[in-house]
């Protein structure tokens, strides 16, 4: 059964279209459970209804033509109830509707299963039987299964606008992902291929069919002329029967295997690299379903060959200069930062990633440059989005492909809101960070790369609360030396002196990693991750304190903060260490102080040990996007269960306010430089808990100052009580967001639906 069900999953996830998706399920899936009919059926929203899609064993005329209400009829029972039906007898039962189109009458048993993606219904599978029977209860299982694997691979299908013909008001899609940076944007896609991938190869319509062809040949000549010569070498080493491996690829190359396929579709208006990527993944797909482990392994030597021949294809294609749509939304499977670096600033409007998630460092850097961005978007079919409209919310963490006209004017129109609401708080940036009442919070920033430095307007800030010095280890092709190291830190002290800047070692691990020393763990949140990896290679963290050390002399605004505490032996070590390292400078004739050292809260594990901890340390700084996933064991940059992260879960406040509670009592200062620092309303509740430091992203100041200057601390302090006396996240949201209202706050906002 297993086998089965991975054959039918990957032949649907290689189809074409929808069209080609639905006809190979009922088809296959018919043949497996051997009944007299399958059906799928799919939900339109825009209509609220499920319609017959394709159907083996009903009549082909009543696709497209029978519709069901949730609710209405078996089908929409099973999409209305979520959950499987199992009769004997389905023209008896009290829902059963009759179609006359589908000739449905002769079918006795009837067992249907709700297709359900990240909770949405998306449709439903039916298998129905003439004899009058129950399902078995394996079989039962064994469509269970086959709709919640189906359900991802037609939710890709759904979201390339295929369903648009069931529907005439257009073929709008709405995708949900991890919302990365925030801001709204509308543009076109321009699709980066990640070089020889076959499977992201965006479509496209050559310019020139003739060039294009001409291009192939050149292509499949090179790739020959490789594989001769890899033959040539290798001919010593090894026996004629891996020879004649070669041979063979020389006549699959030949023009009347691949090359004339290929060079078909490109007349039919394919340029050539989705050409190649079809013809090849049609050949792989058949191959991998014959019975036959020889014919099977030839599919890995033909994509082998498919991804030489794109390789050359790319070359040759890179060497034409990109044009970039006016409003570029930028989406690609896993996007880096030297391909966000190619596009002009000025034409860059959004950002989509299959991959990636809010701290990976594209996400960063999207977010200094206010660029708004949405990841995690798994199940979007890039390769054939190339220049399609979309929106990109990253507010939500939403993609719109191909926005209808009323959609596009409400963001249009919110997008000149904020656009008139942050020019009206840009005025505000030099006034002080004060309650009503007077009291005084600091802000500052969290940094990284220099384009913050640049960026920062006017605004008045108390200094960086987190300079996160794994950026610009991310930049290196190596570890930076000592010496680069002084000089960056130099630069980003010098830059912000006599304000303070609180620099964390190097944090790398869960889903930072650096290109030259890649981590691969099965639970990489709970890994190697931070101090951990710094403790386990000393001679890192020793250059790293060393070369922080030196770039503060004569600055003294420097302080130092660990990330991913958990224990009071990790401190004494890196405070013994850095004891050296101070040792080591002064030996040296470099004259400095001890800098402040500090902890990050961010393991839960820490709430427990504030009062040893605040013996060692000189301050604690809550990292609230590790403290919240980890106290709701919830990683945030998986998006089936993103939804879960929330700051407002009353569990999460309650640390929260015993951490600032403790600290007070410890006479130990407590800032937070999580991204809850960074949004009004989180800003507000832990300006109510007692912190008096918030540090964020620069292009937050302007919203956590404006919502500082409008309320009282004592204000504040309320909110504060009322929350922590509620139990539940909906309770919670509802009085905060009925505070902000109270407050005219509301306008400060994220916008949310
Ligand atoms: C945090 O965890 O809140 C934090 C600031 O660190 P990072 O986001 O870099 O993990
Ligand atoms: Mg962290």
């Amino acid at each position: 059964m297993l086998e089965i069900l991975r054959r039918i999953v990957q032949e649907v996830n290689g189809a074409r279209s929808l069209d080609a998706a639905l006809s190979i399920i009922v088809r296959r899936i018919r043949k497996a459970m051997q009944t007299d009919v399958c059906s799928v059926y799919l939900r339109d929203d825009e209509r609220d209804c499920f319609i017959l899609m394709d159907t083996i064993g009903l009549n082909a005329s009543a696709i497209g033509q029978v519709t069901l209400k949730p609710g209405e009829g078996l089908v929409g029972l099973v999409g209305q109830r979520e959950e499987p039906l199992n009769i004997e007898e389905a023209p008896s039962h009290s829902h059963f509707r009759y179609f006359a189109e589908t000739g449905e009458e002769r079918y006795s048993s009837f067992l249907g299963v709700p297709i359900i993606h990240q909770r949405r219904v998306l449709g439903v599978l039916v298998v129905q039987q003439r004899e009058k029977r129950q399902f078995g209860e394996g079989e039962e299982a064994f469509l269970i299964t086959m709709a919640a694997q189906l359900a991802g691979v037609l939710v890709h299908a759904l979201s390339t606008g295929a369903l648009a013909r069931l529907s005439d008001t257009g073929t709008q899609a709405l995708l949900n992902g991890i919302a990365a940076a925030p801001g709204m944007a509308i543009g076109e896609a321009f699709v980066v291929v990640p070089s020889a991938n076959l499977e992201a190869v965006p479509e496209r319509v050559p310019d020139d069919i003739e060039a294009e062809v001409l291009r192939l040949r050149e292509a499949i000549d090179c790739v020959r002329h490789d594989i001769r010569q890899a033959a040539e070498r290798l001919a010593s080493r090894i026996s004629a029967q891996e020879q004649a491996l070669f041979d063979v690829y020389q006549q699959m190359l030949g023009d009347a295997a691949l090359g004339n396929e290929v060079e078909k579709r490109i007349r039919e208006g394919q340029w050539a690299p989705y050409a190649l990527s079809r013809v090849v993944q049609r050949h792989v797909n058949y191959l991998e379903r014959v019975d036959d482990n020889y014919l099977r392994e030839r599919a890995a030597d033909i994509r082998d060959l498919g991804r030489r021949v794109l390789a050359h294809l790319q070359k040759d294609s890179n060497a034409r200069k990109p044009v970039y749509p006016e409003r570029t939304i930028l989406v690609g499977d896993e996007i880096s930062a030297a391909q966000l670096g190619e596009i002009p600033r000025e034409k860059l409007a959004g950002l989509v990633a299959l991959r990636g998630s809010s701290t990976s460092h594209v996400a960063i850097l999207a977010r200094a440059m206010g660029i708004p961005a949405v990841m995690g978007m798994n199940d979007l079919p890039i390769s054939r989005l190339a220049g399609t409209p979309m929106i990109v919310d990253g507010y939500r963490g939403r993609l719109i492909l191909r926005p209808q006209p009323d959609l596009l004017v409400r963001y249009e129109s919110m997008i000149e809101e904020e656009k008139a609401l942050t020019s009206m708080l840009e005025s505000e940036q030099s006034l002080p960070s004060e309650t009503s009442d007077g009291f005084r919070i600091r802000l500052m920033i969290n940094t990284g790369l220099a384009v913050e430095m640049s960026g920062s307007p006017a605004a008045r800030i108390d200094g960086v609360g987190l300079y996160r010095t794994e950026v610009p280890f991310m930049m290196h092709q190596r570890f930076p030396s000592e010496k680069e190291q002084t000089r960056i830190y130099r630069e980003q002290l010098q830059g912000f002196a006599p304000l303070p800047v609180v620099m964390r070692t190097l944090d790398i691990g869960g889903d930072k990693s650096l290109p030259y020393f890649p981590i691969e763990e099965d639970n990489p949140f709970l890994g190697w991750r931070g101090i951990r990896v710094t403790l386990d290679h000393p001679e890192v963290l020793m250059v790293q304190l060393r070369a922080m050390l030196r770039a503060a002399e004569g600055l003294d605004n420097l302080r130092i903060l660990l990330p991913m505490i958990t224990s009071v032996e990790e401190v004494d070590t890196v405070s013994r260490l850095l004891d050296r390292a101070i040792q080591e400078m002064r030996d040296d004739g470099v004259q400095i102080e001890r800098p402040l050292l500090g902890v990050m809260l961010e393991v839960p594990a820490v709430i427990y040990q504030l009062e040893a901890l605040a013996s060692r340390v000189d301050f604690f700084s809550v990292g609230s996007n590790d403290l919240i996933q980890y106290l709701l064991a919830v990683d945030r940059n998986n998006a089936r269960v993103s939804a879960l992260y929330d700051a407002l879960q009353p569990a999460v406040l309650r640390a929260l306010d015993h951490i600032a509670r403790e600290s007070r009592r410890l006479n130990v200062s407590a800032s937070v430089c999580g991204e809850l620092a960074g949004d009004p309303i989180g800003a507000l509740l832990l300006m109510g808990m007692g912190y008096r430091v918030l540090s964020m992203n620069a292009p937050n100041l302007s919203r956590v100052r404006a919502a500082i200057r409008r309320v009282s601390m004592e204000g504040a302090q309320g909110l504060v009580s009322d929350v922590l006396a509620l139990h539940s996240l909906t309770e919670t949201r509802e009085l905060v967001y009925q505070r902000m209202k109270e407050w005219e706050l509301a306008h400060l906002l994220p916008p949310r639906d």
